[in-house]
């Protein structure tokens, strides 16, 4: 049974309740597979939406854009009370965006929970996003799965399946999620945590017609699957509605999702204990051993430890803003985050772990759809929303400012990462600093997505996950401010193929000298770096050891690593150099500076392996400032990198795309043209599946308008970062001297002419006569590849 409770009833619930008796939890599903519509159902159920209106309106879509484009984008929060076998549940909800362009969003969702319905259309099944939402809820984040397979009524109203087909088509469904649960989860939980309809962990049913059932229910209430869905197909075949009022009376949905999430999903109490193990930077164990407070207090990390394990209200502050919520209607932001250890009160004034600054909170509560309920404070096990003077990003920990030493919670991991990006400038420049306003919180809200501004121009260059996310992000950002958008520009990627010549160049006054060699790194380190398992700022220790265990590092460049900046590292392999300590720093920045911007078109560099080999750092302090040192490291990447085989490499996307059969060959049509290629499809009743691959490139150009004009605009699709490939030859050296010009058009220092080794010639040590020869061989080797062959050419030139 659910009651609508009073305000002052709710406050005192969210202060008071037993931990035990929570559930904090997100539903998790591939885009218009139903998660609203079942959302709306729990929200009905808490007396917030009449029931005539649940299943038509969905109150989770309140965004405008949302219903505009009938996709989920924003997570909202809701709060409900349920009362189960004698028991009173308060549950907290977290809405996620089914779109593949806001993955960041289900990430930090399923941070602030503890849980994840994972929701699959009974017809299409298991597709990309459900795949991804499994590896982000049991594999990243350490959430407890349930299944509700929604939809039930497509099987018979479209795939005419009898009743024993139905329940064949469940168990495949079933299969191929605990096959996906168990490629992801933690080893402790890799049976744990497959669900299983005999104990009630699938919930079957139909969202929209608002039934549902788990196999428990069925035997508590004397009836059987196969009675169900005959009676649903009576409803359907025969077309009379009431069948269909029989099941949502007898079977309504809520209950079986509330059952199920009730005793399958984790409380607070039970999941911080192994969550914390994964999700916090501290070291957990301190506190399990510890029997009282007074014990636990004795140092901040043990305190910090006992609390999170028990959620006390009374321990530090700990916690994390997972979202910005901006009102649609007064474009005021709203954060959203959770409280794992102690109390956040109103009017308090917070640390931010990783901005380092302190700020106070404002209107604090909780979030109820889209109104925020004020509460004065909030305690551990909770989710909330307050206000505050200062943005900051989604993905923040905080604590109290007598705590700022205490150890933070793991980084969120992203699924993607930003591939296409473009400029705005406001119309009337008098608006230039409202755009900085306006650009901060949108894109603060969304991690994935990220903004440089360009001082000379006063352009803002936003970067995105994909096209559509940019262009969502440039709709919102147009509604405030008038702009002119720029065109949309993919960042491509610089990788060297081969080895590149092991280069020893000084610096102007021959002071001081450099020898060093350009690799591609191997992909299981690229791949260590992308998990963060290796970082920049890590024990170099620890770091050693996952190289060699890892990735087969030998000992000695494992412990000599000296940066990682981006997928690139620098190591030192010199021996008993003298001063070599005083030319770090400015080695250091050289190389983060060349991974940022680098040869061919002064795009981001990947794949660098950078070993110093030998070095000579003056003695007299005078003649290693920063500009030789600078010159001198610079010309040895250049050199090198031009000559390891470099080539551009492109992002390709993954393109879902759902459409009415007839448009197959539109479809295909359209792909072909745009170096796309199709990587699966299916047929489903009258619905065409395809699963393809195109360059980002190619998608930026408007593909999307042309798919929703070749298919009357019946087409669904969704993109997702798949992977950097190599550019096709024959458009290696356009591309790049169209971007050298672009940026050169932009004001920035680029050259048109693609730079050779022999740019550098002055830097060159001895002196470039004594290089030459060694340069020109190393380069033939590779001369009838990509673009080297371009670059021996003009390397001959301007040797002679
Ligand atoms: P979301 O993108 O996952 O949030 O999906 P929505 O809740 O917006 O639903 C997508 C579409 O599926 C809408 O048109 C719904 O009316 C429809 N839908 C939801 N549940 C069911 C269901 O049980 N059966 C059928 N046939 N359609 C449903």
């Amino acid at each position: 049974m659910v009651r609508v409770k009073g305000e002052d009833e709710i406050r005192n619930m969210v202060k008071t309740h037993p931990l035990d008796k929570r559930r904090i939890f997100s539903i998790v599903a591939h885009i218009d597979h139903g998660k609203s519509t079942a959302c709306d159902f729990l929200m009905k159920r808490a007396g917030l939406l009449s029931e005539a209106l649940a299943g038509e309106r969905r109150l989770t879509d309140y965004d405008e854009e949302e219903q505009e484009r009938g996709i989920t984008i924003f997570t909202s929060v809701a709060l409900l009370n349920y009362d189960f076998e004698g028991d009173t549940y308060l549950l907290e909800l977290n809405d996620t965006p089914g779109h593949i362009s806001f993955t960041g969003e289900v990430s930090r969702a399923l941070r602030a929970s503890d849980g994840s319905v994972i929701l699959v259309d009974a017809l299409e099944g298991v597709m990309t996003q459900t795949v991804t939402n499994i590896n982000l809820s049991v594999g990243e984040e350490w959430t407890k799965p349930i299944l509700f397979i929604n939809k039930v009524d497509r099987l018979i109203k479209e795939l005419k399946l009898p009743p024993d087909k139905i329940i064949e088509r469940f168990g495949e469904i079933i299969k191929e999620v605990n096959g996906y649960i168990e490629e992801y989860a933690p080893k402790p939980f890799k049976e744990k945590w497959k669900v299983n309809p005999a104990n009630g962990s699938v919930v079957f049913g139909s969202a929209k017609d608002g039934w549902g059932f788990t196999m428990p229910l069925l035997k508590k209430k004397n009836l059987s699957a196969k009675i169900v869905l005959e009676k649903y197909q009576e409803a359907m075949t025969k077309n009379i509605s009431e069948p269909l009022e029989w099941l949502k009376k007898n079977l309504p949905l809520d209950e079986a999702l509330l059952e199920a999430i009730i005793t399958h999903l984790p409380s607070p109490l039970e999941a911080q204990k192994y969550r914390m193990l994964k999700l916090w930077q501290g070291d957990i164990k301190k506190g399990l051993t510890v029997k009282s407070k007074e014990e636990a207090q004795k140092d901040l990390e043990t305190f910090a430890s006992w609390s999170l394990i028990n959620v006390r209200s009374d321990g530090p502050l700990l916690g994390m803003i997972t979202k910005i919520f901006i009102d649609p209607r007064t474009k005021r932001p709203t954060l959203i985050g959770r409280v794992f250890s102690g109390t956040l009160h109103d009017g308090e004034t917070i640390y931010l772990l990783n901005a380092k600054k302190s700020v106070r909170i404002r209107r604090l509560g909780i979030m109820e759809i889209d109104s925020v309920l004020t509460v004065d404070e909030i305690p551990a096990g909770n989710l909330f929303a307050c206000q505050l003077p200062d943005l900051i990003p989604a993905g923040e920990t905080f604590t109290a400012l007598d705590t700022k030493e205490i150890p933070g919670f793991e980084k969120i991991v992203y699924v993607s990462e930003p591939v296409v990006s473009r400029s705005i400038k406001p119309k009337d420049p008098k608006d230039l600093g409202k755009l900085g306003e306006v650009v901060n919180k949108w894109v603060n809200a969304d991690p994935t997505a990220t903004f440089v501004k360009d001082e000379k121009s006063g352009e803002y260059i936003l970067s995105g996950i994909d096209p559509l996310q940019i262009e969502i992000l440039i709709k919102r950002i147009q509604e405030e401010v008038p702009i002119i958008v720029g065109i949309p520009i993919t960042v491509y990627q610089e990788r060297p193929l081969g080895r590149g010549i092991e280069i020893k160049t000084k610096c102007t006054e021959g002071h001081n000298k450099l020898q060093l060699y350009i690799e591609p790194l191997d992909e299981k380190t690229i791949k260590l770096i992308k998990e963060g398992k290796v970082q920049d700022m890590q024990d170099p220790k620890a770091r050693a050891a996952v190289l060699r265990e890892e990735a087969g590092w030998d000992a000695k460049m494992a412990r000599n690593i000296w940066a990682v900046e981006g997928p690139n590292v620098l190591v030192d392999m010199t021996s008993g150099v003298q001063r070599l300590d005083r030319a770090k720093p400015y080695i250091i920045s050289t190389f983060r500076d060349f991974c940022k911007e680098a040869a061919l078109a002064k795009e981001p560099a990947a794949a660098l392996k950078v070993v110093i080999t030998d070095a000579f750092v003056h003695e007299d302090p005078a003649h290693t400032r920063a500009g030789q040192l600078f010159v001198m490291t610079l010309s040895a990447l250049n050199i090198s990198f031009l000559t390891s085989n470099p080539a551009l490499y492109e992002p390709i996307l993954r393109v879902d795309i759902k459409a009415p059969l007839d448009f197959m060959k539109q479809i295909v049509g359209l792909l072909n043209q745009r170096r796309g290629k199709i990587i699966d499809n299916k047929i489903v009743g009258d619905t065409l599946y395809i699963r393809g691959e195109i360059p980002a490139s190619e998608a930026v150009k408007g593909f999307a308008d042309e798919l929703r004009s070749a298919t009357q605009g019946r087409a669904f699709f969704g993109y997702q970062f798949e992977k950097y490939a190599i550019l096709p030859k024959e458009l290696q050296y356009k591309i790049i001297e169209s971007i050298r010009e672009r940026k050169k058009n932009e004001g920035k220092e680029v050259g048109l002419e693609l730079p050779t080794p022999f740019t550098f010639k002055a830097r060159m040590y001895p002196d470039a006569g004594h290089w030459r020869n060694a340069i020109l061989e190393h380069m033939k080797q590779y001369g009838n590849k990509w673009v080297v062959k371009e670059l021996l050419d003009a390397t001959l030139e301007s040797s002679q």
